[in-house]
């Protein structure tokens, strides 16, 4: 008889066998909790009218809504890219170099990113690359809930003027956040989910690439994957 404490391993076994038999049915999107929409939403007092990236960000302008993040960060990281990308790449949060940049993804991990877009056909200036966080957290610690609750209505209103074709989230972070899940990046990757009417799909954070060179196949694999979605919806 099994205890309590093995439950959660036993749900989250079925759960994985689930996700590969829909996978394996060639199913490409999941509702992660089918008949809901995902809880994140547009909240607080973001205008609803922004036609442009630059309307957006002159409205951010000097954003003191976290405090610890305003007083520490040298840079707003806005986004970088074409305003009319099908393909956007979001991350978790600007590092030093990208906080001394003001432009997201130019560290070390940036630059392997940059090699993964290339390999996919793109310049960088063709995508669009962002994150679930504008300043870098002091430390470079996790961002913490409410500050990703304070940058969510504008993260939302940047998705929304870009409408890309297809998100693709980089690691743990942007993929549980913006899933709403604390499912592992291990099992959600791979797969693509709706994010408010956009296919998402998750994948390893080229940082994690860095540590863990072996998880390159994966990653390749679920650019294949964006590829093939981007050549299908034409
Ligand atoms: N890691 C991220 O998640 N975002 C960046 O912009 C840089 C590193």
């Amino acid at each position: 008889m099994k205890s309590e404490e093995d439950k959660p391993d036993e749900i989250k076994g079925m759960l994985v066998k689930y996700l590969h038999q829909k996978k394996e049915d060639g199913q490409r999107y999941m509702e992660l909790y089918p008949g809901e929409t995902v809880k994140t939403q547009v909240t607080g007092n973001v205008r609803p009218d922004f036609s442009t990236l630059q309307e957006l960000m002159e409205w951010m302008g000097d954003c003191q809504k976290c405090k610890a993040l305003a007083k520490n960060r040298s840079n707003i990281v806005f986004g970088d890219g074409s305003p009319n990308a099908d393909l956007v790449f979001v991350g978790e949060a600007p590092g030093a170099e990208e906080d001394r940049q003001g432009i997201p993804f130019v560290g070390r991990a940036g630059q392997l990113l940059t090699k993964i877009i290339n390999a996919m056909g793109f310049e960088r200036s063709e995508v669009y690359i962002m994150n679930v966080l504008k300043c870098r957290p002091p430390g470079n610690r996790d961002p913490q809930p409410d500050e990703v609750e304070n940058c969510n209505p504008f993260f939302l209103k940047q998705l929304k003027i870009l409408a890309p074709k297809v998100i693709v989230a980089l690691g743990k972070y942007a993929s549980q956040t913006l899933l709403d899940t604390k499912i592992p990046i291990t099992k959600l990757r791979g797969t693509f989910y709706d994010y408010h009417g956009i296919p998402l799909i998750p994948t390893f954070h080229p940082s994690y690439l860095l540590r863990n060179s072996y998880g390159k196949k994966d990653v390749w694999e679920d650019m294949q994957e964006v590829m093939r979605l981007l050549n299908e919806l034409g």
